[in-house]
């Protein structure tokens, strides 16, 4: 079985030990399958090749077919080195002129790269097919690094569609252009298409109208037509993002049948007492989310819940209510915050919550006394604390709880799954119920495939009273105008956050960035009338705690920091949100600074200073930050604009999973077609054991759909 498909590459004709070497070190190709799954990028029409007369600068990409007029080397500063012939040092050659020309006109390929190369195989009277983005220099056109290709027969493909493959300088230098490529994918085919074997079910290829397998593979590399690529990548993705789901989902299957939870069946009073005397009405997303936890804690099974409300949603009293129904059937509860000023404020505002009912509460955090901490340590052994909010320090050894049975972790993108897993060991012999909030609107569908394991409630839905956020981009001309608006909303009682990016690699150097910008606004601002505090984060937690609780308390006008306060504070005095320097800044994280304001006072204002040099894509951020304020919107777009590898929280890792043919931010809507049926197939056979499920298992057995590194996510 499946011979020919593992056969190794070198042995393709026209491969070879040499050519094997470099597919495998540039492509990672090693058998016949693994080139059968290096699909095109793109397509080039033949029939669309464009007259040079007609290439016009705003034009994207083009093809054209043309024949070399002639070439020049140049040197630095642009002196002529050599025409025609070799130059005595190619080392000195900075850059490659090659005139093209065809019946309409002529125009010029520039080469910065490849020099060598390129000067030696465009010979002058030979015609290639040319194909890249024209731009105006002067007042001619150029094509920049254009892709060269010689103008093919028709034999590899019928259609008028050819197949464009990565590959790299070292792959064309070794003899695999895209000529060859194209030779290697169909002599590959020939051999392995009567093996393929369909992945995917008779009824699910029925129910979308899905091509298959074999006709997939052999239009993505050679369309018949258009229309015949359309179905082969329709199906290609469909299958990579469907067997992506049922991997996921099938992990979270076993886990949910296998952890054992902590059945909590009833309610209780103190839920009550507490529901009974809040001041305002859920919002319907509440009740919705305070539902599906109730649903879970009653199910015997252990909860992992993620749940995700943009800032403002009222996440905090979704936590408490949850902690009460874990309280009311005789279990402890704890909260976890990733900074101490917002446990602090987490505390202040639970214990008003819990006034109603008889639940004692403690705070732990790292600033907690040790005389403290003693009467704590005990109150959890006991039992007689029923709820406990801190820090990190809550992870502490010494912190062992009589019965803990729900651990809230907010803000979890602080959090690595080591600290998930250390809560979990706190449990009694069972593992506590776990429900994870972030105010980091991750969009819908790259949630369903990090969080495949996790269940995810989304409260979509603002607190009524919250006031729009007016939002302006300025430039630094209007800095003093700038200031006289802080003094006006000053003078009318009301606060301002000034926020200062992280612009230099060492802390010493940024903290140089925000001082400065500090003591500008202490002058413009000056004591007697004005108090500006300052919070970074390389303040002690005293000091930090000190200047943050001057502006809580409203004994400080202004706030200048760096990003620490993204998270969480709530001051709802505040109603300007100055951000520094904001086209440093991400989408993610200038759509949660501006989440700190809007919370009480009956207008507030996002003011996005920009610097003069502005990039085009940070002009689009700051743009459709004045645009939007929906969190999911900013985030769909953010992830459009940067590609899913670059949403907060997985930044500096990238994805954990590379997908093939689809792509998390365009195929959405796929993904969850895809997912429907990948969890109505796990309904029925949650271990896949059924034989006609065998199929499914055979292709996730190929280990590329499995998450490695879970560490990547949280
Ligand atoms: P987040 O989701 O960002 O953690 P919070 O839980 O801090 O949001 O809630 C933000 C504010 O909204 C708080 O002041 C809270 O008291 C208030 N709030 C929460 N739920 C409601 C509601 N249903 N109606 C009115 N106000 C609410
Ligand atoms: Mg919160």
């Amino acid at each position: 079985m499946a011979k020919e498909l593992d056969t190794s590459i070198q042995y393709l004709s026209g491969v070879g030990p040499k050519r094997a070497e470099l597919l495998k070190r540039e492509l990672g190709i090693e058998t016949l399958s693994d080139l059968i799954h290096l699909y095109p990028f793109r397509y080039i029409d033949r029939s669309g090749i464009l007259p040079i007369a007609q290439v016009a600068p705003d034009l994207a990409y083009v093809q054209l077919q043309a024949r070399v007029v002639s070439r020049t080397l140049y040197g630095p500063s642009s002196s002529i080195v050599s025409q025609e012939s070799n130059p005595i040092h190619w080392g000195a050659i900075k850059r490659l002129s090659v005139i093209v020309e065809d019946a309409s006109g002529q125009m010029e390929m520039v080469f910065f790269k490849g020099i060598r190369w390129n000067f030696q195989r465009l010979a002058p009277g030979s015609t290639f097919l040319f194909f890249g983005k024209p731009q105006a220099f002067g007042n001619r056109m150029n094509i920049v690094h254009p892709e060269v290709d010689v103008p093919q027969e028709g034999a590899m493909s019928q259609g008028a569609l050819t197949g464009v493959y990565p590959s790299t300088e070292k792959l064309k230098t070794g003899g695999i252009t895209g000529k060859v490529m194209c030779k290697l994918q169909s002599a590959a085919l020939a051999l392995c298409l009567p093996e393929i074997q369909e992945t995917l079910p008779e009824y699910v290829l029925r129910d979308r109208g899905l091509v298959t397998l074999p006709y997939a593979l052999k239009n993505i590399h050679f369309p018949k037509d258009s229309y015949a690529l359309q179905k082969a990548t329709y199906r290609l993705k469909f299958e990579e993002l469907f067997f992506l789901q049922l991997s996921l989902l099938k992990q979270k299957y076993i886990r949910s049948r296998g952890e054992r939870g902590i059945p909590m069946p009833r309610v209780g009073a103190d839920f009550h007492a507490c529901y009974n005397a809040l001041p305002y009405a859920l919002t319907g997303a509440q009740q919705r989310v305070i539902k599906e936890i109730r649903g879970d804690l009653m199910s015997g099974r252990q909860m992992n819940r993620l749940l995700q409300g943009d800032v403002g949603s009222g996440k905090t009293m979704v936590a408490v209510l949850s902690c009460l129904i874990a309280i009311g059937n005789g279990f402890q509860a704890c909260i976890m915050a990733p900074t101490e000023v917002l446990a602090q404020q987490h505390y202040a505002n639970i214990q008003k919550y819990l006034a109603p009912t008889s639940v004692q509460c403690a705070l732990l955090t790292g600033s907690t006394t040790q005389r403290e901490r003693r009467g704590i340590h005990a109150g959890l052994e006991d039992g007689s604390i029923g709820l406990i909010v801190g820090t990190h320090a809550l992870l502490e050894d010494n912190v062992v709880f009589r019965n803990l049975g729900l651990a809230v972790i907010d803000e979890q993108h602080r959090f690595g799954v080591d600290q998930r897993a250390k809560l979990w060991a706190k449990g009694p012999a069972i593992s506590p119920h776990i429900l994870v909030m972030t105010a980091t609107p991750i969009p819908r569908t790259l949630a369903m495939t990090l969080y495949g394991d996790l269940d995810v409630s989304v409260i979509d839905e603002m607190p009524p009273g919250r006031k729009p956020v007016q939002t302006m981009c300025i430039g630094q001309n209007r800095r003093a105008a700038m200031y006289k608006f802080m003094r006006d909303e000053i003078a009318r009682g009301r606060q301002v956050f000034v926020v200062f990016p992280l612009i230099f690699e060492s802390e010493k150097m940024d903290l140089k960035n925000l001082e400065m910008g500090y003591e500008e606004i202490v002058r413009a601002f000056p004591l007697p009338d004005y108090k500006v505090a300052i919070v970074h984060g390389q303040q002690s937690s005293e000091e930090k705690n000190f200047n943050m609780s001057a502006f809580v308390a409203g004994r400080a006008q202004i706030l200048v920091s760096t990003t620490v306060i993204e998270v969480g504070v709530d001051v709802p005095n505040a109603s300007v949100m100055v951000i520094e320097s904001a086209q440093r800044f991400g989408l993610s994280q200038l759509h949660q600074l501006r989440g700190r304001v809007g919370r009480g006072a009956e207008k507030s204002y996002c003011i996005l200073v920009k610097d003069v040099k502005t990039s085009k894509e940070a002009q689009q951020r700051l743009d459709l930050m004045c645009a939007t304020e929906d969190g999911f919107e900013i985030a769909e777009q953010d992830m459009k604009m940067r590609g899913p590898g670059d949403l907060e929280g997985t930044q500096q890792s990238g994805l954990p999973i590379s997908l093939n043919i689809a792509s998390l931010a365009k195929d959405g809507q796929l993904l969850s077609e895809a997912r429907v049926y990948a969890g109505q197939i796990l309904e029925a056979d949650p271990t896949l054991k059924a034989p006609q499920n065998a199929p499914l298992v055979r292709e996730l057995r190929k280990d590329k759909y499995e998450i490695k590194d879970y560490s990547k996510i949280s």
